[in-house]
């Protein structure tokens, strides 16, 4: 079963914008899976402490294959080799990759929640997520537009095209 998933992109460390790209190309190679979409990339405040440099957020529209939990490790993976280090909560990344939404499910358990806990009250999510889909729908029903109207201002700025990666 091909299914459209939904992942959140972000960096704030180590050239942010090129980490993204490197990461949606890696997103685009995984098994059973094709890119379908590429949000705009927008630069944003970091959410938490704000002694960070600013964050660079994307999202991109998969067609897959491979169940959730399949892709969650395959976020993970992809996260580890951009040197991703946890070391404090909201800190600086160099690379955090979020399933937003997988098809129209929902899941609760002791590695997922999905759609993404903090999707709804994040301008840097839901703005990528409407330029991928105007009329996307959670799977309660709720609009991401309605959500984005009613979100918290993290003074989001669009930046231009990136130049394609090579
Ligand atoms: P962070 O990278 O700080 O956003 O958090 C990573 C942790 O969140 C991992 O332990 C994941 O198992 C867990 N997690 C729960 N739901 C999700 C999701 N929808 N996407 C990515 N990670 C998730």
């Amino acid at each position: 079963m091909t299914v459209l998933a939904y992942i959140g992109l972000g960096s704030n460390l180590e050239n942010p914008a090129a980490q993204l790209a490197r990461a949606v190309a890696e997103l685009a190679g995984l098994p059973g899976t094709t890119l379908q979409a590429q949000s705009p990339f927008y630069a944003s405040r970091p959410v938490g402490p704000q002694d960070q440099p600013d964050f660079v957020n994307g999202a991109v529209e998969l067609a897959t294959t491979l169940t959730a939990h399949q892709l969650l490790d395959h976020l993970q993976s992809i996260e580890q080799a951009h040197g991703r280090e946890r070391k404090q909560h909201w800190g600086p990344r160099t690379l955090d990759l979020d399933l937003l939404m997988y098809g129209n499910e929902t899941i609760h358990d002791e590695r997922l929640t999905v759609p993404h806990a903090e999707l709804p009250g994040r301008d840097f999510v839901l703005q990528p997520l409407l330029d991928l889909n105007p009329g996307l729908t959670l799977p309660d029903g709720q609009r991401i537009q309605s959500l984005r109207r009613q979100c918290p201002d993290n003074q989001l700025r669009r930046l231009p095209a990136q130049p394609a990666s090579h």
